[in-house]
């Protein structure tokens, strides 16, 4: 099997089971592992799937320049799209995240903008936005696909990535949950796995120190890609059934312990996934099967608290 491009292999990922996770009277919990996806994340759907549809809306041309504000991976996944499809693309980011970040995106051949985060990480997200915005103000050829209102980030999941999971999971799924960035996983994911099963439980998870759904403070954390302080407008607030919240030593000794116990090379946010994953296991009980998602690969942190010694 020859794939006439990389964009063709995005996707069709596995779900692997956790062995050493939960306890034997807990639910199973079967991990989507994004870290083996193209691009090393989930956002690699997200990319491609906005940037497919808005060239079949006519909203692309050759010379259009792709801008995004991001905090890391959907950069990524965009700057590797316009780089097998030959757009130009520019990155704006908060200088707060990881440097891997900026190097793969530099990598991929597409430029970066830095906007200093002062700490008030969702002031710094809309920043970048209204720069984005700026920007396709003064230049026509400019297109922002604007992943936080974007339905077409969300169709990524009911179209591909929910539809994996069902076609991977022998059986009913009880359980999801998913951190928010944009929304988009746990509205895409949760719309199609409750359609299937309206009897199931979702939690949204959400950082302790950026708990913005449930009304709590905004600041700085360390679980990058969710917890921008922001509410997402593609976000189905009646998608979740409850809210999680993780501590940042709570995901960080997670994510360690996916790699140490389970061989599961993955970010922060996976961690902040499975200790969700792990108390609604728990709330369901034996016999019950809980999915989640491994959203990227830790080798993006290497300049972060999860190589620390
Ligand atoms: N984890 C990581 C590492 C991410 O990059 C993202 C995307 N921002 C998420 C979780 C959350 O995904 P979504 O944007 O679909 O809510």
């Amino acid at each position: 099997m020859i794939y006439d491009t990389i964009l063709q292999a995005i996707g069709n990922t596995p779900m692997i089971r956790l062995n050493h996770i939960a306890d034997e009277d807990s639910a199973v919990i079967l991990v989507k592992f994004e870290a083996l996806n193209v691009g090393g994340s989930i956002k690699t759907r997200t990319a491609y799937n906005m940037i497919c549809q808005a060239e079949k809306e006519g909203l692309l041309s050759k010379d259009s320049i792709i801008v995004e504000p991001t905090s890391g991976n959907q950069g990524i996944g965009l700057a590797l799209v316009g780089a097998v499809k030959g757009y130009k693309t520019i990155i704006i980011m908060p200088d707060s995240v990881s440097e891997e970040r900026r190097k793969l995106v530099r990598h991929y051949g597409a430029k970066v903008k830095l906007v200093h985060d002062s700490g008030d990480i969702g002031s710094c997200i809309d920043e970048c936005l209204q720069t984005a915005l700026r920007m396709a103000k003064e230049n026509p050829l400019v297109y922002v696909p604007q992943q936080f209102s974007n339905p077409n980030n969300t169709m990524a999941h009911v179209n591909h990535t929910a539809l994996e999971i069902l076609a991977q999971v022998d059986g009913p799924i009880h359980g999801f949950c998913s951190g928010i960035g944009t929304g988009g996983t746990i509205t895409g994911i949760g719309k199609t796995l409750k359609e299937k099963n309206p009897d199931m439980t979702i939690w949204a998870v959400e950082p302790e120190k950026a708990a913005i759904l449930s009304g709590g403070l905004i600041g700085t954390h360390i679980q990058m890609g969710i917890g921008d302080g922001i509410i997402p407008e593609i976000l189905d607030r009646r998608i979740y059934d409850d809210i999680c919240i993780t501590t940042d030593d709570e995901a960080l000794e997670m994510a360690k312990r996916l790699a140490r116990e389970e061989g599961l090379m993955c970010g922060i946010s996976s961690g902040t996934n499975v200790v969700a994953a792990v108390k609604l296991a728990k709330k369901l009980g034996a016999g019950k099967t809980v999915v989640t998602v491994l959203p990227d690969t830790a080798e993006r942190y290497f300049s972060t608290p999860l190589f620390e010694e």
